[in-house]
C-alpha cells in the first residue's frame, strides 16, 4: 500500500506537484495521466525519496525515506540509467547483491528471456541500444520483486515484443499484490489494465476515477483525457478537489 498525503513540489518557482493525495491499494494499478510537464515524473521522484518535498508518503507502513520502504520499492526511470562498464548480468548480480537477493538466478533468466535480452549477457551498458537499455532498466528494477513498483514513462523506447511483455508483467505482479504507478502520456499504452487513474495537468489532480466509474459513464479514457485537459466538456468525475 503506497499512501501519498498533500504532495507540494516547487522548483523555485515552478509548482510542480500542488497539494496532491492519493493512496494504492495492494494488487492495483493506478495509472498516472497527463501531458508533458503535468508533474508526473516529480510525484514518482518524490515517492521513490530523491527529492525535497512537503508532505507525507508511507509505504507500507513506513516513510517513505526509510532503508525499509527502500528494501520494498522498484523504479524503473524515465532515462535508463546503467553503469557502462557492467555487463547486462552483472547489472542483474549488482542488484542482487545490491538488495541481498538470495536466488535470483531464475528469476534474472527468465527476465531477461522476455525481454529478449539472454543473447546479449556478455554486452556492456553502452553496448546496448536505447530500447534495450529500458529494458534492461525494467529487469533491474523488478528483479527484487518489490511490492511497490513505479513506472515512469515505461514504454517508451520499446518494441512491441517487450511492449507486450511489459502488459503481461503488470498484470502477474498486480496479482501477486503488487501496488503499481505508471506514469505516461501515452493513453492506448495503459488501457485496460490501470484500475484507477489520476490525470494531471499543471501540477495538480485534474479527475481522479476508478475503472467501473468510467465504464458506467460509457466514456473512453481517451475521451475523459481530453476533457479534463482540454476542456471539451465538463468531466463527470471527481475533479480532484478534495487533493
Ligand atoms: P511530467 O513527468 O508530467 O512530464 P515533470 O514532473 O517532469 O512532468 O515536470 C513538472 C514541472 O516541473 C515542469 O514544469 C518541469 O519543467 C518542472 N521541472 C521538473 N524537473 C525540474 C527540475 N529539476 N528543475 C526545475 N524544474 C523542473
Amino acid at each position: 500500500m503506497l499512501t501519498v498525503n498533500n504532495l507540494t513540489k516547487k522548483y523555485g518557482k515552478v509548482l510542480a506537484n500542488d497539494n496532491i493525495s492519493f493512496s494504492i491499494p495492494d494488487g492495483s494499478v493506478t495509472a498516472l495521466l497527463g501531458p508533458n510537464g503535468a508533474g508526473k515524473s516529480t510525484i514518482i521522484k518524490s515517492v521513490m525519496g530523491f527529492l525535497k518535498y512537503q508532505g507525507t508518503i508511507i509505504v507500507d507502513g513506513h516513510f517513505n525515506k526509510t532503508l525499509e520502504a527502500k528494501r520494498i520499492m522498484g523504479y524503473i526511470p524515465e532515462m535508463p540509467a546503467l553503469y557502462p562498464n557492467l555487463t547486462v548480468m552483472e547489472h542483474m548480480e549488482f542488484i542482487a547483491r545490491a538488495y541481498r537477493l538470495k536466488d535470483y538466478k531464475s528469476y534474472a533468466e527468465e527476465l531477461l528471456e522476455r525481454m529478449e535480452l539472454s543473447d546479449k549477457k556478455k554486452k556492456f551498458g553502452d553496448e546496448l541500444s536505447k530500447g534495450m537499455q529500458q529494458k534492461l532498466s525494467i529487469c533491474c528494477g523488478l528483479l527484487p520483486k518489490p511490492k511497490i513498483a513505479l513506472f515512469d514513462e515505461p514504454m517508451i523506447g520499446l518494441d512491441p515484443h517487450a511492449i507486450k511483455e511489459l502488459k503481461n508483467i503488470f498484470v502477474e505482479i498486480r496479482e501477486s499484490g503488487c501496488s503499481l504507478l505508471i506514469s505516461t502520456h501515452m493513453i492506448d499504452s495503459i488501457d485496460m489494465l490501470w484500475d484507477r487513474t489520476l490525470i494531471m495537468q499543471n501540477g495538480k489532480v485534474m479527475a481522479d476515477v476508478c475503472k467501473s466509474q468510467l465504464s458506467q459513464s460509457g466514456q473512453s479514457l481517451e475521451d475523459l483525457f481530453f476533457a479534463v485537459t482540454e476542456n471539451l466538456s465538463s468531466p463527470t468525475f471527481d475533479t480532484g478537489k478534495e487533493n
